[in-house]
């Protein structure tokens, strides 16, 4: 039995983690965009925002002693479910028995104005597992959000 996992954010490891502690026995493979391998993301804190307290280093699952095999940095691009196979973006096709899509949310973009770099509200994206650091310009608003 194959399970095949799109997704390694936190649902996607969670499932995985799931899958072994309800003793799947089977093969699980999760396919993750990000170059990480899933890990689990540190509680994000006004404190830890603001750089009052240090990052936590990223705390990672043992994926091998679980069994889990990974396929980071790459992309699932479609979906066979007739012949139940996921093809990904370096040409492989992964056969699976169940497919977990846990490829999480895009935000909806509204049609207002971009909101300009100088504003308060402007943030910077980000990737991986370091934390994110915030402009100063947003670490003063938390703080005077209190
Ligand atoms: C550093 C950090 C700290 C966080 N701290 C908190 C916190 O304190 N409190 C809190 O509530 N939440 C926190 N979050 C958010 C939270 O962990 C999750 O983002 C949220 O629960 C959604 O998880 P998800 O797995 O459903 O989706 P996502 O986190 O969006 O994961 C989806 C994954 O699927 C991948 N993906 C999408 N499409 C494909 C595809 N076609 N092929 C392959 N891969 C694909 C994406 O690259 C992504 O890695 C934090 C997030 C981060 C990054």
């Amino acid at each position: 039995m194959r399970v095949v996992i799109v997704g390694g954010g936190h649902a996607g490891g969670a499932a995985a983690i799931a899958l072994r502690d309800l003793s799947f026995g089977g093969e699980v493979t999760i396919v993750g965009e990000e170059p990480d391998p899933p890990y689990e993301r540190p509680a994000l804190s006004k404190e830890l925002l603001t750089g009052a307290a240090a990052a936590p280093p990223p705390v990672c699952p043992d994926w091998t002693a679980r069994g889990v095999t990974l396929r980071p940095g790459r992309r699932a691009t479609a979906l066979d479910r007739r012949n139940r196979m996921v093809a990904l973006d370096d040409g492989a096709a992964l056969p699976f028995d169940h497919l977990i899509l846990a490829t999480g949310g895009r935000p909806r973009r509204l049609s207002f104005p971009r909101i300009p770099a100088s504003s308060p509200c402007a943030t910077r994206p980000t990737r991986g597992p370091s934390v994110p650091r915030p402009s100063k310009r947003v670490a003063r608003w938390s703080s005077a959000a209190g």
